[in-house]
Formats: structure tokens, C-alpha cells, sequence
């Protein structure tokens, strides 16, 4: 099969024809129809990820037809179209047990623990547990948007933050994640307010449905600012992007009670920030994560995207080819795209 690899951290990412994958006795081999860029590819490729062995393939946000299936799968045959979760669960240990795939202890990645859908194939594990069957209505592109960043705000907005209609939600820096939570948040009835540096995220921002915009750039006192639109700070807030400063910010502009939310990965120097601990003590802040989804909580988020509630279509900003994914993903750091990239051909 053709596959886009990297054979050193921050090195070239070239096409090859590689072996095509065979599937585990629990897993499939997935025909790849459509693929997401994501800042996740990047940080695996600038070597932030302890996981990946080299060479590697990236790619982890995927919708595709199942080519083979290993003796032990059940639910799913060769033909059906599907998409996973950027984490799949092993369905056996306590995490999964409890129903919480997303933090299994045996967790897979594909594009991290193994190579991932940058390729015309994809082996994906334990299929039974983290397969999702697309329905007629949700194309391959758009599904591709879904298993990493859009469900990990599904599951901050609507698990994690138990977001209410009439309520404020902070969101903190505008990528495929922020976006993703405002449209979310938007369709549940919150108020949303978006926080970004760059005026023309901004502008897609209230596109999504943000009420209203601040720009942190020209040193903006964001924390006085969100505490003013929502008349004494928000009710639920989020990291979207991941750094001190936005995390920081997310929790100290949380009116009492208020929950912050954390969906961008904190990397490198940002992996242990400052954090106002006296505002959470004196204000019973809560600080949760948030860490992909599972797939058997896809059937309420493909509802609402069916019904008209969410259009994640909105956040593809175009279509790429494979050879053209190999020159963008290193750019992927520089922050140049106002929406998610999608490879549709191999
Ligand atoms: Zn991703
Ligand atoms: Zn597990």
C-alpha cells in the first residue's frame, strides 16, 4: 500500500509502498476513504509522543470501508463503512469496564501506539468495542472530522461540563477543537465566548455561533474581560489550545462553582503550568480533562449531527491529497489554518 512515513523525528515524511496491514484476531483492516490533519500528527512528528517507534505513519482521524476482518470480530463485516475514536479501548480492563474506553489502560492509537491512516489501509484493534457504523446521511469527510477533536469537545461540552442552556461557556483558543466546542455548546443553548489571538479565527468563531469575541493578542486583560461579558465569569470554560496562559485563563475567569475543562494537550514546557490553586479552593472550582470519547457514546452526537444540530462539516476548510498531507503536516505547528484538512486521496 502507499503510506506517507517518517523515518526520523522532524524529518522528511515521504511516500512509500509499504506491506499492507493484516488485522488482529480481535481487530480490521479499514480501506481509508478520508483522513483529518491534525496538531496531534505534528506533535507525533516533532517527537512529543513516547509511543510512536520509528519508521512511523501518522493519522488517527479516520472514516473508511472494512477490506478484512480477524476471526474474532462479531458486530462488524467486510464492506461496512466506519470510523473510531482516536482512542480505542481494549473493552476488558477497568477503565473499560466501566464504560470509560477513552482512559483504558490498554489503550490503541492508531498513528501513535501503531500506523495509523496517513495510507491506503489502517488495522484498527478490538473492533467489536470501538468501531462506529457511519449512518447514509454523514459522508466519509465529514466523519473524518469527528474522531479526535470534535468528540473530545462533545464529551467536554456534554459530559464533562454538563453544559445547560442559558449558561456562559468561555472557550480558549480557536482551532478544530475550539470551534468544535462553541458549535456544541451553541447547539445546546449556552453563550458562548471565544478567546483567540487572531481576528479572523474570531470572525469563524461567531460563525459558529460565539456571542461574543476577545482578543487576547495586543496584551487584552482576558480574565476581566470574560468576567464582564458574563457578569462575573463563566459557568463552564475551556483549553482548546493547550499553554500556560490559555489554561491559566480558563479557570480564573470561572464565576464560583464553575468548571474548567482541559482539551488541549499540554506539551513540552506547557506539560505543568501555574495554576490558580486559591481560586479553586475559595471558589470550588472544578478542573476536569477531557480525552476523546467512546464509541459507544457516538450514537447521541450522530443524532444531533443527522437532526441539524451540529454541522462539524463547517470545520473542513479543504481536501488535500496524501503527497500534499507529507508538506502540510510539518506545518501544522505555524497555526495557518482556520479549519480541518482532509485527505480524500491516497
Ligand atoms: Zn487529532
Ligand atoms: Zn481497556
Amino acid at each position: 500500500m502507499r503510506a506517507a512515513v517518517f523515518e526520523t523525528f522532524q524529518g522528511p515524511i515521504t511516500i512509500q509502498t509499504v506491506a499492507d496491514p493484516t488485522p488482529r484476531e480481535h481487530g480490521v483492516v479499514v480501506k481509508v476513504t478520508a483522513t483529518g490533519l491534525c496538531r496531534s500528527d505534528w506533535h507525533g512528528w516533532m517527537g512529543h509522543d513516547p509511543d510512536i517507534r520509528l519508521p512511523h505513519v501518522p493519522g488517527h482521524e479516520l472514516a473508511g470501508v472494512i477490506e478484512a476482518v480477524g476471526k474474532g470480530v462479531r458486530k462488524f463485516k467486510i464492506g461496512d463503512r466506519v470510523t473510531v475514536p482516536f482512542v480505542c479501548g481494549c473493552g476488558s480492563c477497568p477503565q473499560c469496564s466501566s464504560g470509560n474506553h477513552q482512559v483504558c489502560d490498554r489503550q490503541s492509537q492508531p498513528g501513535f501506539t501503531h500506523w495509523g491512516s496517513f495510507a491506503e489501509y489502517v488495522a484498527l484493534d478490538y473492533a467489536d468495542t470501538n468501531l462506529v457504523l457511519l449512518p447514509e446521511e454523514i459522508n466519509d469527510v465529514t466523519a473524518a472530522t469527528l474522531g479526535c477533536r470534535f468528540i473530545t469537545s462533545f464529551r467536554a461540552i456534554v459530559e464533562q461540563g454538563k453544559v445547560a442552556k442559558g449558561q456562559f461557556v468561555a472557550v480558549h483558543g480557536c482551532g478544530g477543537v475550539g470551534l468544535s466546542a462553541i458549535m456544541i455548546a451553541t447547539a445546546l443553548g449556552a453563550q458562548v465566548i471565544a478567546i483567540d489571538i487572531n481576528k479572523d479565527t474570531l470572525a469563524i468563531a461567531r460563525e459558529m455561533g460565539a456571542i461574543a469575541l476577545v482578543n487576547a493578542s495586543n496584551n487584552a486583560d482576558v480574565i476581566s474581560e470574560v468576567k464582564a461579558i458574563t457578569k462575573g465569569g463563566a459557568h463552564v470554560s475551556i483549553d482548546a489550545l493547550g499553554s500556560q496562559n490559555t489554561c491559566y485563563n480558563s479557570i480564573a475567569n470561572l464565576r464560583k462553582r464553575g468548571k474548567h475543562i482541559q482539551v488541549g494537550l499540554m506539551t513540552g514546557d506547557h506539560q505543568h503550568p501555574n495554576t490558580p490553586m486559591d481560586l479553586v479552593v475559595a471558589n470550588e472550582l472544578e478542573i476536569l480533562g477531557s480525552h476523546g470519547m467512546q464509541a459507544h457514546k457516538y450514537p447521541e452526537m450522530l443524532k444531533m449531527i443527522r437532526d441539524g444540530q451540529l454541522h462539524p462539516e463547517k470545520l473542513i476548510e479543504k481536501t488535500i491529497s496524501l503527497e500534499e498531507a507529507t508538506k502540510a503536516l510539518p506545518r501544522m505547528g505555524n497555526f495557518e489554518h482556520k479549519g480541518i484538512m482532509v485527505i480524500t486521496s491516497f
